[in-house]
C-alpha cells in the first residue's frame, strides 16, 4: 500500500523537512459509509455553491438532512449542487433548495429565515460558512478591503447564528429529530489562531468569529443549542487556488502541513455532519481545527 523509499531508520526527526513528497507514504483518501445521521433535519449553509460549502452541503442532504443552499452570486453553480446533492441515484437523501442573498445584509437574511420557514418549517442546523478575502499588505489595505471582510465573514455570521438562535430558542427540542434543539457550525480557520501577515481582515475576522461562537454557545447552552467552530487549514478550493494550482506553490504548502497533503472539501464536510449529529451532543464551544497539523507549529519539525 505504501511508497517509503527512504530506507527505514534513516529519516531522523531533524530531516524530516527535507523530504520530498515522492519519498514518503502515497496518499491515500477515505473512503467512508454514507450514513443517514441526519434524517428529518433541516439545514441552511450559507456560501454553499462553492468549495468546502458545497461539499457540506453535499453531505447533509445525503446524510438525510433538507438543506438551503444559500449563495451570493453564480446561479448555474447553485443549481450543480442541488443536482449533486439530490440525483446521486439515492432516494433517501433529503431536499435541496437554492436561495441567493448576501449574509451581510441584515433583511436578506431575514428574508432567507422566512424562505427556509415557508418551504421546510424550521431549522435544526446552520453551518455560516460564507466568507472571503480581500488581501492587502495592511499599509495599503483600504476600509472598503476592512468592512468587506469583516461584513461577510464575521457580521455575516452574527446575522444568521442570531435568526437560526431565535428559532430553536421558540421551538424547543424535538426528540424524534435530535437531542438538541439546534446546533449551530461556524467556518472559521487556523487564522483565528495563526496570525497571518498580508491578510489582516481574514484574520481579524476568524478571530472574531472564535470568541462570537464561544459566547454564543456559553449563553445558548442551557437551552439545548450547540454552537462550534471548524477550522480548516489549507483546503483545495477556489479561495486559495494560487497556493495549490502550481507544483512549486504546492510544495511550499506542504512545508506548513505535517500530513503532507491539501486538504479537500470533503475532509470539511465529513466532520460538519458529525459535528451536527447526536454522535456529537455534549460537544459544544470548540474549535475543530481540520488542518493536517498546521497547527502544530510545523517550522518547529526540525528543531527550534
Ligand atoms: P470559496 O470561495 O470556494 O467559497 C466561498 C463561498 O462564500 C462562495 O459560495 C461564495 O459565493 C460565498 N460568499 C461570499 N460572499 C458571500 C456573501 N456576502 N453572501 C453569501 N455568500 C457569500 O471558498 P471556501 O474555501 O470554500 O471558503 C468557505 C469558508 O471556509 C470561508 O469562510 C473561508 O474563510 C473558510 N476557510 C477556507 C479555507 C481554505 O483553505 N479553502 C481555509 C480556512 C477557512
Amino acid at each position: 500500500m505504501t511508497t517509503m523509499t527512504a530506507p527505514r531508520g534513516t529519516m531522523t526527526s531533524a530531516r524530516v523537512r527535507d523530504v520530498m513528497p515522492e519519498q514518503l507514504p502515497r496518499i491515500v483518501m477515505p473512503q467512508c459509509d454514507v450514513r443517514k445521521v441526519l434524517r428529518g433535519q433541516k439545514a441552511l449553509v450559507t456560501g454553499a455553491n462553492s468549495g468546502i460549502g458545497r461539499a457540506v452541503a453535499i453531505a447533509l442532504c445525503q446524510a438525510g438532512a433538507d438543506v438551503v443552499i444559500n449563495y451570493r452570486s453564480g446561479d448555474e453553480e447553485a443549481m450543480r449542487v442541488v443536482e449533486d446533492a439530490t440525483h446521486c441515484g439515492c432516494k433517501t437523501n433529503g431536499r435541496a433548495i437554492v436561495h441567493k442573498a448576501d449574509v451581510s445584509k441584515e433583511d436578506e437574511v431575514r428574508a432567507m429565515y422566512e424562505r427556509m420557514f415557508a418551504e421546510f418549517g424550521t431549522i435544526d442546523i446552520l453551518v455560516a460558512n460564507a466568507g472571503l478575502q480581500k488581501d492587502a499588505t495592511f499599509e495599503d489595505m483600504s476600509l472598503e478591503q476592512w468592512n468587506t471582510v469583516i461584513g461577510v465573514n464575521l457580521t455575516g455570521q452574527f446575522l444568521c447564528c442570531r435568526q437560526a438562535v431565535r428559532e430553536f430558542k421558540r421551538r424547543g427540542v424535538r426528540p424524534d429529530v435530535s437531542c438538541a434543539a439546534g446546533k449551530i457550525i461556524c467556518m472559521s480557520s487556523v487564522h483565528d489562531a495563526i496570525p497571518w501577515a498580508g491578510h489582516v481582515n481574514y484574520a481579524a475576522s476568524k478571530g472574531g468569529v472564535m470568541l462570537m461562537m464561544k459566547s454564543i454557545a456559553q449563553e445558548v447552552a442551557p437551552y439545548r443549542i450547540r454552537v462550534n467552530s471548524i477550522c480548516p487549514g489549507a483546503v483545495r478550493t477556489p479561495i486559495n487556488r494560487p497556493a495549490w494550482e502550481t507544483p512549486q506553490a504546492y510544495r511550499e504548502l506542504l512545508k506548513l502541513i505535517p500530513y503532507k497533503r491539501i486538504g479537500e472539501p470533503d475532509d470539511i464536510a465529513r466532520a460538519a455532519v458529525w459535528l451536527a449529529s447526536d454522535e456529537a451532543d455534549y460537544i459544544t464551544g470548540i474549535n475543530l481545527y481540520i488542518d493536517g497539523g498546521m497547527t502544530l507549529y510545523p517550522g518547529f519539525e526540525a528543531g527550534g
